[in-house]
């Protein structure tokens, strides 16, 4: 009897705390934002727990019912859910799928879960639960991996990865892709002069035109400021190059309307290079496009140029020089040559010309023509023109010493380099060290010295002139060449471009303008300087037009230091 009292307390316990235990799952189940369906398979019955309502507003009472969530979800997403909804079918024990319900706009994760006994299943539980929020952080985010956002645009690693598929798949088709680098002339200064909104606006503008290319074959990328690449797979056609740049410069042919009232013209210049030829990876045709889009720009505004390997062998050419460039700096690889200069009455020495020389590895002088331009892109030219002061200077102040010679040492100085604001100080510095009177050196610029800031440059020449700097003007002739501007000039000598004297002899108009700039720059108390002269005839005409001073093959080559001191030693002599 107390077995049996016994017995029945401890049914009666267990199933008080069975119904604790349901009363628990109840209450979680009903405060969950999730919904949950139970299907008993034994009893073939099916509950509903959860926040069924807050997703659907029809009820599920039988197992039948499933059916109907079949209808809600994308037709894109049925097949998926139904593997779901019978998971039992394929006697898996669990699956999780996300189906989009485009009625309602939102994103459900289902999640079943079955119970087998043996290889029957006994019972499942579907969670349903809202994902709408994740995903669209997830879109957010996936925007921000693979959109640019100021022009909605695809951003350089998205639309490298398209490049890179298609170059894949037509390396097996045999298919062309063709990769265009489009970018708007100027834009600095439509920047610096609109503010930097306008510019953003503009950048919207443009990038939104060229999103209108986009399709199946086109697609169309925002890299930096003003920069846009556009890949085209299986360019011919409509789809060619030549027709998209022909749509876009006749967009750009109309002004853009910006707010505020804003309406720009802009240019654009285009550079295309195609897969296979011009390289064989996406990163290499993006280089290739950008180099001849900056070739494309030397032909002026709205200008397309094709990759060509040429183009492509100059630029690495390039690349290697300025490599090497930086090496020569660190080794110590330059050398001066000297040319004199002659008065042409009295044939005495006048001075000296700083040459620059290249000596590479092997012994090999290579031409200031060829490397100067690109030290000058690269801005290699500072330290190479801060040697060529100073190895200058202190070998002058040597000859000086040794030869006690009345002379002018003429140093070439670059645009670049005579705008740095230390210039004139490290100059003085240098003449400060090795004891040299400012008034025996001779600064060569050049009219591209003139161009931007005319004030502050003339400005600068004055204080060089104060300290008793001279101050030539090379390459007359080649530039703007305009006598007029020269007359508010603060400089002392002119030095006449070789192009005149090549041809003086043999071509009239030539010595018509060759005697009016001798007589204007004598008028405006200048020195003239007639460089590369190479005939005794030129040296007689320069001299009987009253050319001061006589520099050219013809009287002396530029030489090295040590063939000047033998110079030295016979005129100091003699002078
Ligand atoms: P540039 O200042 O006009 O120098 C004159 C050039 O003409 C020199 O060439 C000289 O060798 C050459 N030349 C002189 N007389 C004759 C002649 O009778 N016939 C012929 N055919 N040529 C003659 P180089 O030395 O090759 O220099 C070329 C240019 O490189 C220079 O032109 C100058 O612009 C630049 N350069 C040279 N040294 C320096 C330097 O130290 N600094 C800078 N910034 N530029 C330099
Ligand atoms: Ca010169
Ligand atoms: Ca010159």
């Amino acid at each position: 009897m107390d077995d049996l009292q016994f017995q029945l307390d401890m049914v009666r316990a267990l199933n008080q705390q069975l119904n604790g235990k349901e009363k628990m799952y109840q209450l979680v189940c009903s405060t969950s934002q999730n919904a949950f369906l139970y299907i008993d398979f034994q009893k073939n019955t099916l509950d509903v727990l959860g926040n069924w309502k807050g997703f659907f507003d029809f009820q599920a009472d039988t197992p039948k019912d499933m059916i109907k969530l079949l209808d809600l979800v994308d037709d894109k997403d049925k097949n998926k859910l139904q593997k779901i909804l019978f998971l039992e079918k394929t006697g898996a024990q669990s699956k999780v799928a996300e189906c989009h319900l485009s009625s309602t706009g939102k994103w459900l994760e289902f999640e079943c879960t079955v119970c087998y006994d043996g290889n029957f299943p006994i019972e499942k539980v579907i969670r349903i639960r809202d994902i709408t929020k994740f995903k669209k952080q997830n879109e957010e985010l996936r925007y921000l991996a693979y959109y640019d956002m100021l022009t909605g645009l695809y951003n350089r690693n998205y639309f490298v990865s398209i490049l890179s598929d298609w170059i894949r798949e037509a390396q097996e088709s045999g298919e062309t892709v063709a990769v265009m680098c489009v970018d708007i002339d100027n834009f600095k200064k439509i920047n610096d002069g609109l503010g930097l909104v306008a510019g953003d606006e503009l950048i919207q503008a443009f990038g939104l035109f060229l999103k209108g290319f986009m399709d199946e074959r086109i697609i169309v990328s925002h890299v930096t400021d003003d920069t846009y690449y556009i890949a085209v797979r299986n360019p011919v056609e409509s789809h060619s190059p030549e027709k998209l740049f022909d749509a876009i410069v006749k967009r750009v042919e109309e002004p853009f309307r910006l707010m505020g009232g804003h309406e720009i013209f802009i240019s654009v210049c285009a550079g295309v290079a195609e897969f296979p030829e011009a390289a064989s990876n996406s990163l290499e045709l993006i280089n290739c496009s950008e180099i001849v889009m900056f070739r494309a720009k030397e032909h002026g505004p709205n200008s397309m140029r094709y990759f060509e390997t040429p183009i492509f062998q100059d630029f690495i050419d390039n690349i290697n020089i300025e490599n090497k460039l930086k090496e020569a700096v660190n080794m110590n690889r330059f050398v001066l040559y000297y040319q004199p200069q002659y008065d042409s009455k009295s044939q005495k020495l006048r001075g000296v010309e700083a040459l620059i020389r290249w000596q590479d590895e092997s012994g090999k002088m290579i031409s200031p023509g060829v490397f100067i331009p690109i030290a000058e892109k690269s801005g290699m030219i500072v330290p190479i023109g801060m040697w060529v002061l100073e190895e200058g200077i202190r070998k002058y102040a040597a000859w000086r010493e040794n030869y006690n010679c009345n002379m002018v040492l003429s140093l070439n100085i670059s645009a670049i380099q005579y705008k740095r604001p230390d210039f004139v100080s490290n100059l003085l510095e240098i003449l400060e060290k090795y004891k040299v009177n400012p008034k025996d050196i001779e600064l060569e610029i050049t009219e591209s010295v003139l161009i931007d800031d005319f004030e502050q440059v003339v400005s600068k020449l004055r204080t060089l002139k104060e300290y008793g700097i001279k101050i030539s003007l090379d390459d007359f002739g080649t530039g703007y060449s305009s006598l007029s501007y020269l007359k508010g000039l603060p400089i002392d000598t002119l030095k006449i471009d070789k192009s005149f004297i090549d041809t003086v002899i043999q071509d009239e108009s030539t010595q018509v303008i060759t005697e009016s700039i001798v007589s204007m720059v004598k008028k405006l108390g200048y020195e003239t300087v007639a460089e590369g002269v190479e005939t005794e005839e030129q040296y007689e005409y320069l001299k009987k037009i009253d050319c001061d001073n006589i520099q050219g093959f013809l009287l002396g080559k530029p030489m090295p230091a040590e063939d000047i001191a033998g110079l030295l030693r016979q005129n100091c002599a003699t002078g």
